[in-house]
């Protein structure tokens, strides 16, 4: 295809370098650099990387389409067995495309199990770019110059670095420290704590309110990792507890682990906790069900520190004979200034405390007046933290003080 054919002509080729060029960007976005994803949280670049892809697609659609629509002529024939092989890259790789982007949007309409999605989606995003870039370079009538074909096969091969970073280095640095399930504890609500410690005396350093991936049962190369919010306390580094809420596939298993068996975690992540806030006067922390996770970890650490300032806790559940940590909550309520506001969806009958969904008078009711100067902590379930994220705002807490950690990112 040649240069400069008037800007219509120009404009589709720019969409199509323009499209390329963010779809790269999404390895990045997905390859959970620490460092990168701090400043944002890895929650919103997940979410970033979502709607980019979307965009790009867009872009990338608009390319294929101006050109079918200006200058037919230069696609060719469809027949693979007539095209040049670069051009029937291009139309594999918007197929791909579409498909990755689609069966993401509809994951959980079709039910597909995460899993097999991770994978599907990270081969056949894989696949869709390199043919891509098979397709720039073949038909490349701007690549008229060896810097320019340099640039984008330079281009190609940092993700293709990447890539092997993220899925042979990590996991190959990540093998190198197992950990061994020290013990398994129910806890209530149908949660299980699993205890790590390191064989080699290792310790996984993290801000209370992080998280990390668990490998367990197969290795950190099968891409078969969950993530699972620290629950024990930043002071004991060398014993990583994380509780876990059984959901699913995976979760359900966590309570037939033995002790003995080896895990790997892969993190710390996250920006979800107090320690980024360290100026606050107080802190109040929102909990639904099992986002109790991240806050146990806030609380413990506290609680080792010797924190004096005033904390509270409101925590949703729906019947008591439930509610995940209830015992040990107290006994930390003893060694903090932490008062506790339970909210019972189904209350026994003597209830006296808060019935229903915490919303904006359970808050007023139990808020300091000073509410606006405290920092915020919300983990739960989507609308749980949606419908409290609007109820402070009503309150009068800037949003710049609310700080939510999402379980379901997909
Ligand atoms: C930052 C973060 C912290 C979390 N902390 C906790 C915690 O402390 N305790 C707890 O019980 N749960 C936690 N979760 C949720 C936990 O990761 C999922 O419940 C678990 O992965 C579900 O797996 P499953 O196979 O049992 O269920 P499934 O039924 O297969 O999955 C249920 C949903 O969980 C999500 N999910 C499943 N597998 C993965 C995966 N490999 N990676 C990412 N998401 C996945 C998907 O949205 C899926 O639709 C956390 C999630 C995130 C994102």
């Amino acid at each position: 295809m040649s240069a400069g054919r008037g800007f219509t002509w120009d404009f589709a080729m720019a969409l199509g370098y323009a499209g390329l060029a963010m779809l790269g960007v999404q390895f990045a976005l997905t390859a959970r650099f620490r460092r990168a994803t701090a400043p944002f949280g890895i929650d919103i670049v997940y979410y970033f990387h979502r709607y980019l892809a979307v965009f790009a697609l867009a872009i990338v659609c608009a390319h294929y389409a101006i050109v079918r629509l200006y200058g037919p002529a230069a696609l060719g024939s469809a027949d693979p067995r007539i095209a040049p092989a670069y051009m029937t890259a291009g139309r594999l790789a918007l197929l791909l495309f579409v498909a990755v982007v689609a069966l993401a949007l509809a994951r959980r309409a079709l039910r597909l199990e995460y899993e097999l999605w991770r994978v599907t989606h990270a081969f056949l995003a894989t696949a869709a770019y390199a043919l891509a870039l098979w397709h720039l370079l073949g038909a490349g009538g701007y690549l008229d110059s060896l810097w320019k074909e340099a640039l984008w096969a330079g281009y190609g091969a940092f993700w293709v670095v990447l890539i092997a970073y993220v899925r042979l280095v990590r996991p190959f640095r990540v093998a190198r420290s197992p950990w061994r399930v020290a013990a398994v504890r129910p806890e209530r609500g149908r949660v299980w704590t699993l205890v790590l410690e390191s064989p080699s005396g290792a310790r996984l350093q993290f801000a209370p309110g992080q998280f990390a991936w668990l490998s367990l049962g197969v290795s950190p190369f099968a891409m078969r990792e969950h993530p699972f919010s620290i629950a024990s306390s930043a002071a004991r580094p060398e014993r990583i507890e994380l509780s876990i809420k059984e959901l699913g596939d995976f979760t359900a298993t966590i309570k037939d682990v033995k002790p003995g068996e080896t895990a790997w975690l892969e993190g710390p992540h996250g920006t979800f906790g107090v320690d980024l806030r360290p100026q606050a006067p107080g802190y109040v922390f929102v909990a639904g069900g099992i986002g109790i996770a991240p806050i146990m970890s806030v609380l413990r650490t506290l609680a080792d520190r010797g924190e004096r300032r005033p904390l509270v806790l409101f925590y949703g559940n729906r019947v008591w004979e439930r509610v995940a940590f209830r015992e040990e909550l107290d006994s930390l309520a003893r060694r903090l200034d932490l008062r506790i506001v339970h909210a019972l969806l189904e209350p026994p009958q003597e209830w006296s405390g808060e019935r229903g969904y915490i919303g904006r008078e359970v808050l007023e009711r139990h808020l300091p007046a000073a509410r606006a100067q405290l920092e915020y902590f919300l983990c739960g379930p989507t609308p749980m933290t949606l419908a409290v994220e609007r109820a402070l705002a009503g309150l009068g807490v800037p949003a710049a003080r609310v700080h939510s950690e999402i379980f379901e990112w997909a």
